[in-house]
């Protein structure tokens, strides 16, 4: 008596009559089943090529062109203060955003300003993010925080120092978690 399972049978892939075995769900000859290995390793290589190759594409995309259209409004405040604040745009879309004002009689002029470039520099930052596809990422924000500061530890260098805390912990993660000197 032969057991059934040994027995030969044409192979649905080269259909050769071969014995056949389980690979991956399916029933097929060993050497099919080497290709069909092979198939899967390449395959898994196009995926990767393919994301790396979008994620080039999207990064020259995030270079902003040197003159862009932008549209400035007038608008006030609370306070009946004047604001000017001006989007740039790219084929109409909103990719970046600026707001200045006179500040009149202000006591706390530098945390104010910082605090609106940091306002301002998030925006654009995520409208890159909406309107060109720009990758977000924790380095972009804190860079953005870190270019907002006018004074050590006012609010956005105090943001970036504990929001920095989590950067150090990612970059620990990927190289192992040896301690940098
Ligand atoms: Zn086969």
């Amino acid at each position: 008596m032969s057991d059934n399972s040994q027995e030969s049978r044409p192979c649905p892939v080269c259909e050769e009559t071969k014995k056949l075995k389980e690979y991956h769900n399916i029933t097929i000859c060993a050497d099919c089943s080497k290709l069909a290995g092979t198939l899967i390793a390449e395959q898994q290589r196009i995926t990767r090529l393919d994301a790396l190759l979008s994620e080039g594409a999207k990064e020259q995309a995030e270079e902003l062109p040197d003159v862009l259209d932008a549209r400035r409004y007038r608008t006030r405040d609370r306070e009946n203060n004047s604001w000017y604040v001006s989007i740039s745009e790219m084929e109409g879309a909103p990719v970046e955003i600026f707001a200045s004002t006179a500040f009149d009689r202000d006591q706390h002029l530098q945390s104010r300003i910082s605090n609106l470039t940091t306002i301002t520099r998030l925006i654009s930052l995520i409208l890159r993010h909406i309107y060109m596809g720009e990758k977000l990422t924790l380095e972009k924000t804190l860079n953005q925080l870190l270019r907002s500061s006018r004074q050590r530890n006012d609010l956005p260098d105090m943001l970036a120092k504990v929001l920095g805390n989590y950067a150090k912990k990612t970059e620990e993660a990927k190289t192992g978690g040896n301690e940098a000197p």
